[in-house]
């Protein structure tokens, strides 16, 4: 049976009114039909009906989306295209065989934690070398280095989040017990912004609970296509989270929590567990904001930033306001909106590693709105869009700083 099946009805559902023009940064950049969500659909619909076959064309069409889900967020018809081109682009792994390096190394090192340890310590070596290559005329035969979009990498620090906090942090009076769910990019690129997460989650008075050996969520694996890859993860990280005694589970990193929430139950629908654990997910500020009076317990100070929105926290979960009333109240209204504030960075996860240049294109749009507004700082609420944005605004020459929600949260209450 084909993987484009239990989609048809989804696909039948667009009226192909080119509403997704309007919002879809991939079509933005390429301004071509096949660029978005409407063309995306209908060469779907043509594979479904035998008139079209699994043509590099048309795999490259289906992997060009960035998944960000705006299309689906502002569609009338409601066209889940997310859900359908990540069924097509199983259907082409399945199918035909496709394969790369992306996909290849994404299977062998997100399977289990001693794999994940390993690849992002070849991480770090490659990055100590390609660093400086890249500075050097031999930067043209790197990858990731166009005569326009030259990717800096971040630096990957030797200790992970697993190895700087306790698995249980404990304070006086909690009113309950949050378990953290780090996902990779915070926990091996960016474990400041885990250990600034366990100092706000206290401080809002919950114990935290870390699981040392907490799985990748499993996304890039369902982006690419991998379905049988992601269910072995989504079923291993419900077994190892559901054991855990906490009454929410909350993520810093969208991706993870729209993963945890919602993706987990959709490859794993028969799993009580599975369920269980999606209705205590929560992203971190959502948390803060609607669960405790974390927002009472600042010590704010005047600051000038912007705010981008996450795709997965903006589209995928629907959370807009709560980073911003956070926000706003920390920097003592200090929060200047940007121009197409929940328009793609260009991150997208895998999306950035298969196709950068058309990533560089869109961040740029990116990077310009946020320069726009004056403000020296920029700050988001996901680890991918703080990396992919903070290398733009490099490349841009640019001095403006970003940061991670947290990041300001912490400083709020360093201070007391
Ligand atoms: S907005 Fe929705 S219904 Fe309209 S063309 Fe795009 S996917 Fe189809
Ligand atoms: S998910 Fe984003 S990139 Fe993909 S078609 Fe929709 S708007 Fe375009």
């Amino acid at each position: 049976m084909s993987n484009l099946t239990n989609f048809s009805d989804e696909i039948f559902k667009c009226i192909r009114c080119g509403a997704c023009r309007a919002v879809c940064p991939t079509f933005g950049e390429e301004l071509s039909e096949i660029s978005v969500a409407r063309g995306r659909m209908a060469l779907i619909e043509a594979v479904m009906g035998g008139e079209l076959s699994l043509t590099d064309a048309f795999e490259k069409a289906v992997f060009h989306c960035a998944m960000c889900g705006a299309c689906k967020a502002g569609c009338p018809s409601g066209v889940d295209v997310p859900a359908v081109i990540e069924a097509a682009r199983a259907e082409l792994v399945e199918k035909k065989r496709s394969e790369g390096l992306v996909r290849f190394l994404a299977r062998k090192s997100l399977k289990d934690k001693k794999s994940l340890d390993h690849a992002f310590s070849l991480m770090a070596l490659g990055r100590v070398a390609y660093g400086p290559l890249a500075a050097t005329p031999l930067a043209k035969y790197l990858p990731y280095q166009y005569e326009d979009f030259k990717r800096n990498f971040p630096k990957i620090p030797r200790k992970p989040l697993s190895s700087r906090i306790p698995p249980v942090s404990r304070i006086r009076n909690a009113k309950g017990t949050v378990l953290f769910y780090a996902g990779c990019v915070i926990n091996y690129v960016y474990p400041e912004i885990g250990v600034a997460a366990l100092k706000v989650l206290n401080h809002a008075g919950y114990d935290v609970v870390f699981v040392k050996e907490e799985l990748c969520c499993g996304k890039p694996l369902i982006s690419l296509g991998e379905t049988e890859a992601f269910r072995s993860v989504a079923e291993k990280n419900v077994s190892l989270l559901s054991g855990v005694a906490a009454d929410y589970i909350v993520s810093a990193c969208p991706t993870c929590s729209l993963t945890l929430k919602e993706d987990y139950l959709k490859i794993l629908p028969e799993s009580d567990k599975a369920k269980a654990l999606g209705a205590k997910v929560r992203d971190i500020n959502q948390f803060l904001l609607h669960e405790t009076d974390f927002i009472t317990r600042l010590d704010a100070a005047e600051m000038v930033i912007t705010y981008h929105d996450p795709c997965h926290l903006a589209h995928g979960m629907g959370i807009k306001k709560e980073p911003r009333e956070l926000l706003d109240a920390v920097t003592l209204g200090g929060l200047v909106e940007m121009e197409e504030a929940s328009r793609c960075c260009g991150f997208g996860g895998s999306f950035s590693f298969l196709n950068y240049e058309l990533s560089g294109k869109i961040a740029n749009r990116k990077v310009a709105n946020i320069i726009k507004t004056g403000a020296p700082a920029v700050v988001t609420a996901c680890p991918g869009c703080l990396m992919h944005i903070g290398d733009a605004l490099r490349q841009a020459g640019s001095d403006t700083v970003a940061f991670h929600t947290l990041q300001i949260y912490e400083q709020a209450i360093n201070k007391k």
